[in-house]
């Protein structure tokens, strides 16, 4: 449950194309943007998104941010939502990724089911959690920069460092067989929990 279906190491290196899958839910703070108030989405995600929905890989797209106070925070999703063409889905207190809520709003949203759809984020245990919990298709981004101190205070990313390195262990094992080439910088994970 906890095991991404892939792993990658920017937003930009994922290939759509053979994901397969014509939705995405994405996460906003350390995927494409820095997780800082100000921060402005990294360069090209909004050309790269514009030219996969151009070919028909992508259908489309809602940003789910675990944002819920401070309107600059707020304005700064919905911000990147216009400037992206995506829906967006801010959960609240209560419901926050993980939870399911949040992702079956996005669905709705954007009429996908989940077979369609594949779950984009920094980290395991909300986006790829999330997601895996529905029955979608997830990849783990690396995250690009330092977190918002409540990721460290919980100990996520720790737990986390070990999930990704008993992928590596078992990657390393398998590599011949497992490679997929399904884009820049990507591994497939060893098995799918
Ligand atoms: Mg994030």
């Amino acid at each position: 449950m906890l095991q991404p279906s892939l792993c990658v190491d920017h937003f930009l290196h994922i290939d759509f194309a053979k994901v397969g899958r014509p939705f995405l839910i994405l996460d906003v703070d350390n995927t494409i943007s820095a997780c800082a108030t100000h921060a402005p989405l990294i360069d090209g995600v909004a050309e790269f998104l514009d030219t996969t929905r151009a070919s028909g890989v992508l259908r489309d797209v809602c940003l789910v941010s675990n944002v819920f106070a401070g309107r600059r925070k707020v304005d700064r999703v919905k911000r990147f939502a216009r400037v992206l063409r995506a829906h967006y889905v801010l959960p609240n207190v209560f419901h926050l990724k993980p939870h399911a809520a949040p992702f079956r709003e996005a669905l709705g949203l954007m009429g996908a089911h989940p077979a369609q759809t594949v779950v984009v984020g920094d980290q395991i245990f909300t986006d790829v959690l999330g997601g895996n919990r529905l029955g979608m298709f997830t990849v783990y981004v690396r995250p690009l920069g330092p977190d918002h101190w409540t990721t460290w205070f919980t100990f996520r990313r720790l737990r986390e460092q070990r999930v990704l390195r008993a992928w590596q262990t078992a990657r390393d094992a398998r590599e011949s067989s497992t490679r997929a080439g399904m884009g820049q910088g990507m591994v497939l994970p060893a098995s799918a929990d």
